[in-house]
C-alpha cells in the first residue's frame, strides 16, 4: 500500500471530551505504583464515545457484534461525500446524486465538520432514513458520519440505525471530517477487540 498522507480523523479521547447525552463519560485515573515505579490508567467510558463504530447488536437483538464482524470491511477503498449543502438531514436525493455503488465505504461530511466537537449541539445534521434505506438497498459495506449519531436526536424513528445494522453495515460516528475534501482515499478503522460489544472506539485514519 504506497499513500503521501495520513489523515487522522479521529477525535482526541479525555475527561473533557464531549458525549452524547446520556452515554457515560470518560474517566481517567492515573495509578502510580511505587512498587514498579511505573504508571498505569484506569479508563472508565461509555463504548459509544469518541470516534467509534456502532456494531449490529447495537440496533438489532441478537444482532453480530464488533468481534463478529470481518475486519475486510474496515481497511480499504473509501469515498468521502460531501454532504454539507444539506442542512437538516443527509437526503436520499444528495445521495443518488453521488453515484454510490455496491460494496462501496462511504463517508458522509457534513456541515457538524464545521461546527467540531466543543459543544454538545442537538440539532446536528444526520441521515434521513430514506438516505439510509437507499444506502443499504445498494449494499455499501460501511457508512460513516461526523457527530455521534446517524439518527436524529430525540426521534422515534430509528431506521437510520435499524437499516443499515440488520444488513450488517457497521456505522462509524464521530469522525472529523473537517479538513478532508470531497473524494477517493484508503480507510484505516478498525474496533477495539473488546468481544461481544454493541460498539467500540476505533483509531480512524485515512490514507492519501
Ligand atoms: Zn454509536
Amino acid at each position: 500500500m504506497q499513500f503521501n498522507q495520513i489523515i487522522d480523523i479521529s477525535i482526541p479521547l479525555s475527561p473533557s471530551t464531549i458525549v452524547y447525552p446520556g452515554n457515560p463519560p470518560i474517566q481517567i485515573e492515573e495509578i502510580k505504583s511505587e512498587a514498579s515505579k511505573s504508571i498505569i490508567s484506569k479508563i472508565t467510558s461509555g463504548s459509544h464515545n469518541g470516534t467509534h463504530i456502532d456494531a449490529p447488536r447495537h440496533g438489532i437483538e441478537n444482532g453480530k457484534s464488533i468481534t463478529d464482524l470481518p475486519l475486510e470491511v474496515f481497511i480499504g477503498p473509501c469515498r468521502v461525500l460531501d454532504c454539507t449543502s444539506d442542512t437538516g438531514a443527509v437526503t436520499s436525493e444528495t445521495l443518488k446524486s453521488k453515484n454510490i455503488q455496491k460494496g462501496e465505504r462511504i463517508l458522509l461530511k457534513t456541515s457538524n465538520s464545521k461546527r467540531g466537537y466543543d459543544v454538545f449541539y442537538p440539532d446536528f445534521v444526520y441521515l434521513s432514513p430514506e438516505g439510509a434505506k437507499y444506502l443499504s438497498d445498494i449494499e455499501i459495506v460501511l457508512v460513516g458520519i461526523d457527530y455521534f449519531s446517524i439518527k436524529q436526536k430525540g426521534s422515534p424513528d430509528n431506521r437510520p440505525h435499524t437499516l443499515l445494522l440488520e444488513k450488517e453495515i457497521p456505522i462509524i460516528e464521530g469522525i472529523d471530517l473537517s479538513s478532508v475534501e470531497e473524494g477517493e482515499y484508503t480507510l484505516v478503522a478498525l474496533p477495539l477487540k473488546y468481544v461481544g460489544m454493541d460498539g467500540a472506539p476505533a483509531r480512524v485514519v485515512l490514507l492519501q
